[in-house]
Parts: structure tokens; C-alpha cells; sequence
């Protein structure tokens, strides 16, 4: 067992295409545990605070108007190596995740851009590429009170030594 965190947010487009539910569901079908979970609308400046490492790109101003343009559902999922489980890392373009690639048209059937989206500016959901960005991530969008810490009853039916 792990208590390794990601953040994931499925993006407006993800939510106004009815996908809150088949997304959540990769995650807890794998046997991941949800931690935390909100609907919200986060300011401009939480927006871009996000991306601050894309501040440069030229799509840059597109992509916060693309999160502003509806909800947000943000969560935290919990499990052994939930962040490389849930995408590719930046290193590594080949490693099999449940996100997909960037851009959907790179996303293998099967992951959640692959399944559901095309292009690369309606990519319907968000993953941490690092632990230590889910950790600043999780650390933007939650406060402490809102992370639960619970028991799954399936544990020791989804990891040998739980
Ligand atoms: P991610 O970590 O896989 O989401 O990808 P990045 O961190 O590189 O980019 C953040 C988000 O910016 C992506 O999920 C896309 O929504 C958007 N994005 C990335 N590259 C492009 C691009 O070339 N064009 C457009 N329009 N959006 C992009
Ligand atoms: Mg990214």
C-alpha cells in the first residue's frame, strides 16, 4: 500500500460532456481511493497560478479561458504509484496511463483522452506529471481539512500486504 496522492481535475469540457462518472470510474475501478473531491469554478488567477510553467506558450491565454469556460471537478486519488498510474510522466512518453497523452490523438484506446477526446486543446481531464507536483498542486486547490483519510474496505483485496 502506498499513500502516494495525484491531483486530477476533469476540465470544463469533461464535465459539460457528461464524463464526471466514466472518468471517476477509471480511477476507482483500478482501485485507487478518493480522497478528496469538489465541484467548483476557480478564479483566473487560480487558473493560471496552475499552469505557471506554461505562462510562456503561446496557447497559454486560450488554455485559462478554456478552465474558466465552466466547472471544474477537482480531486485527489490515493494508491501505490497513483501519480505514474494515472499519466505518462515527462520523461517517459512511452509508460501506459490511464490519462493518455497530451495531445488525444497520441492517446491510446483504452486511457481517458483516448477514449473521449481530440483535440489537444479539449482534452477533458487533468493529471499531475510528478510527485512533487501533485504535492503543489493538491496544495493549490485543497486545504488540509478537505484531504480524508479513510479505510478502504478493499485493501487487502487490491494490494498483497495491506
Ligand atoms: P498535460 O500535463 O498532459 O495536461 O499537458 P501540459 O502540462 O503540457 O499542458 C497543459 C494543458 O495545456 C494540456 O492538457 C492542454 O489542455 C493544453 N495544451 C498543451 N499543449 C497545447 C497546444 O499545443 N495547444 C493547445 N491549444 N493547448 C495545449
Ligand atoms: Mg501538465
Amino acid at each position: 500500500m502506498s499513500n502516494e496522492q495525484t491531483f486530477i481535475a476533469i476540465k470544463p469540457d469533461g464535465v459539460q460532456r457528461g464524463l464526471i462518472g466514466p472518468i471517476i470510474s477509471r480511477f476507482e475501478n483500478r482501485g485507487f481511493k478518493l480522497i478528496a473531491m469538489k465541484t467548483c469554478s476557480p478564479s483566473k488567477e487560480h487558473l493560471e497560478k496552475h499552469y505557471q510553467d506554461l505562462a510562456e506558450k503561446p496557447f497559454f491565454k486560450g488554455l485559462v479561458a478554456y478552465m474558466l469556460s465552466g466547472p471544474i471537478v477537482a480531486m485527489v486519488w490515493e494508491g501505490r504509484d497513483v501519480v505514474k498510474t494515472g499519466r505518462k510522466p515527462e520523461t517517459d512518453q512511452f509508460q501506459p496511463a490511464i490519462l493518455g497523452a497530451t495531445n488525444p490523438l497520441n492517446s491510446a484506446p483504452g486511457t481517458i483522452r483516448g477514449d473521449y477526446a481530440i483535440d489537444v486543446g479539449r482534452n477533458v481531464c487533468h493529471g499531475s506529471d510528478s510527485v512533487e507536483s501533485a504535492k503543489k498542486e493538491i496544495s493549490l486547490w485543497f486545504s488540509p481539512s478537505e484531504l480524508l483519510q479513510w479505510k478502504h474496505s478493499q485493501a487487502s483485496w487490491i494490494y498483497e500486504n495491506a
